[in-house]
């Protein structure tokens, strides 16, 4: 296994037994899986979500439910094959009821994106709904900028100073936040400027 494969493993076996976690029992009382990521290992461009819903939880894969479905089809509409890109989430299990995380449970995972991140290195880091904007925008030198998502979706920002790395050294990437693809499901408006944001990953690669 190649260091970036090994390190992402040793993520997956940290969560697999993360028994602090407030969703642990639900997940073996449900046989849950928790849903680490996947996706290629240097991929240039990494999408986070929210947290599984039921579908993830049951295949323990990322985007693989309705949600999932759309992210499919705004990826091919813009020419990227979902192969080639890194799909996680900032919550590796599923909240009960699919409601929102808390602040204590995205601090309780948040670690672990972080290292996916700095293994992963992208060049891009697209997040899916409010709660990974805020939390990407807040650890990685953004605050300054942080605003409402119906005004920053789909702007491009760079975010400097990444986490440091095995280096120590740390590295930049390109931040572009983007709607959750599940509030588009019912909402054609919202997925007309899903579709329109999208563009702009064909830009920034
Ligand atoms: N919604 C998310 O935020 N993540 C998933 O993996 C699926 C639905």
């Amino acid at each position: 296994m190649d260091n970036r494969s090994e390190a992402l493993k040793k993520i997956k076996d940290e969560v697999i037994v993360l028994k602090d976690s407030p969703f642990y029992e639900d997940r073996v009382k449900n046989k849950y899986f928790p849903v680490i990521g996947e996706g290629s290992h240097t991929a240039q461009i990494m999408f986070v979500g929210e947290a599984p819903g039921e579908t993830e939880a049951k295949t323990g894969r990322p985007f693989v439910g309705r949600a999932g479905k759309l992210l499919d089809k705004l990826l091919a509409e813009v020419g990227i094959e979902r192969k080639d890109v890194y799909i996680t989430n900032i919550v590796k299990d599923r909240p009960p009821g699919n409601r929102d995380p808390l602040p204590d449970e995205i601090n309780l995972y948040a670690p672990f994106l972080d290292r996916q991140i700095s293994i992963i290195k992208p060049k891009v880091i697209a997040t899916l709904g409010r709660f990974s904007m805020q939390y990407v925008m807040n650890r990685y030198g953004l605050e300054w900028e942080l605003a409402p998502i119906g005004s920053l979706h789909g702007k491009v920002f760079s975010a400097k100073g990444g986490p440091a790395d095995e280096t120590g050294k740390g590295f930049e990437f390109t931040f572009v936040p983007f709607y959750h693809p599940a509030a588009a499901i019912y909402n054609q408006q919202l997925l007309k400027t899903l579709e329109e944001d999208f563009k702009v990953l064909k830009t920034v690669l």
